[in-house]
């Protein structure tokens, strides 16, 4: 689901991307082509891929224009 155009969510995660910050490094689209999209608008869909592959991607943005946080506590801790 996407939000406006640099703002992505799923039901457990939100995914932020800052263009100012990317350095176009590819990182994100080599790692997880699926996901990260460079010929397809949206360019990420968070339905792609499990959310533990997606923010182990984010985590290796080399500029931190990719960031993510978790929509709801409960989704940390389901049977909490
Ligand atoms: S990994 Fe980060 S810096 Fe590299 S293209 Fe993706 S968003 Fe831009």
């Amino acid at each position: 689901m996407e939000n406006n155009k640099n703002t992505f969510e799923n039901n457990e995660i939100t995914v932020t991307f800052a263009p100012k910050k990317c350095i176009h490094a590819d990182t994100c689209a080599k790692g997880l082509s699926d996901v990260f999209r460079t010929t397809v608008l949206p360019w990420i869909d968070l339905d792609a891929a499990s959310n533990e592959k997606i923010i182990s991607q984010i985590k290796k943005c080399p500029s931190g224009a990719l960031e993510f946080c978790y929509n709801k506590i409960e989704s940390l801790f389901p049977n909490y």
